[in-house]
């Protein structure tokens, strides 16, 4: 069987690389927190040692990192995955914007490179339910990497280009992000006007309204006030910037895309950097008056 190399094993990762285990693959890990390694590591991965390792040892390698300059240095870096030998195909499960993928793909005309950003949270990535909106050559895909990225989710073949997943990901991310934003506004308004919020959102989730934000994140994070569904406003600010910069150098304005960015500055501002991106009820509470520490 294929050896597969799984770099970077946080909240997705790691749920992803148990997936590919639990199907009998070998599996080569590697992360730099100690403690991500050893828990797949508990469950049958090997640990690789380093990067380099994993990309000289691996005939597939996965990575799931935080960012596109994270990726880059990570793939292309002196100790990266391709800096002692390369795998055949290399597969970036993270959300690290179109250009990087090309970059990539140009980077190394001898690896098959695909983008494969993933959507459905942490949830989606245990049960092997995400989408997985994937970008690379075609006949390589159908032959190696779809039979694989079945074991973690749903993919879809979005196209040959490079950053072709990345592109779909980031429409995606603009309407979940937006949907969150937009639930926010809606939610704030109606708790300043005396209305039960576990009742509004049973009614959402029966009426027009419902949403992603309706169905998952207000009943999972924002009615209990745990805000810790699990996606950091940090990331979620990166791919809403992502988004922007793609958007803009095609000249296509997307207005909603800059309220939502404004919403996850003041989201960090107003949380720090460990927020979770659904705290952003938060500032719409507390524009409406409300106050967000006392349940609103
Ligand atoms: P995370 O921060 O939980 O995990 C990232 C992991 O990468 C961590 O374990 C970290 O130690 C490791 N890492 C960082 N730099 C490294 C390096 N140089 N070498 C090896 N390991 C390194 O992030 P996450 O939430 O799992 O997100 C990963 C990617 O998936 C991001 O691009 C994110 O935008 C995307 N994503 C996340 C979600 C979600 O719900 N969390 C959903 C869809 C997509």
């Amino acid at each position: 069987m294929t050896t597969i190399g799984f770099l970077g094993l946080g909240r997705m990762g790691a749920p992803m690389a148990a997936n590919l285990l639990k199907a009998g693959h070998k599996l080569l890990v590697h992360d730099v927190s100690a403690d991500a390694v050893a828990a797949l590591v508990a469950q049958g991965a090997e640990a690789a040692g380093s990067t380099a390792v994993l990309g000289e040892r691996c005939d597939v390698v996965f990575t799931s990192l935080p960012t596109p300059a994270i990726v880059r240095e990570a793939v292309l870096g002196a100790d990266g995955v391709c800096s002692r030998g390369h795998p055949r195909v290399l597969c970036d499960l993270s959300t690290s914007g179109p250009q990087l993928a090309a970059e990539l793909a140009a980077a190394l005309p001898d690896v098959a490179c695909f983008d494969a950003p993933v959507s459905g949270g942490i949830k989606g990535a245990v049960e092997a339910t995400i989408s997985i909106m994937v970008g690379g050559p075609q006949v390589i895909y159908t032959e190696t990497l779809e039979p694989l990225l079945k074991l973690i989710g749903k993919p879809t073949h979005m196209g040959e280009a490079p950053g072709a997943g990345q592109t779909m990901k980031l429409v995606n991310n603009l309407l979940g992000a937006v949907a969150i934003a937009v639930t926010a506004e809606g939610m704030a308004f109606g708790i300043k006007q005396g209305l039960d919020p576990a009742k509004m959102i049973a009614v959402l989730n029966q009426s027009t309204g419902i949403n992603s934000a309706t169905r998952d994140k207000w009943p999972r994070s924002v009615l209990p006030r745990s805000f810790d569904f699990g996606f950091a406003a940090a990331l979620s600010l990166k791919d809403t910037r992502l988004l922007l910069d793609e958007a803009a150098a095609a000249g296509v304005p997307l207005p909603l895309g800059g309220i939502v960015e404004d919403y996850l500055v003041r989201t960090l501002e107003r949380e720090g950097p460990q927020a979770d991106f659904t705290a952003i009820a938060k500032i719409a509470e507390e524009a409406a008056g409300l106050d967000p520490e006392r349940a609103v």
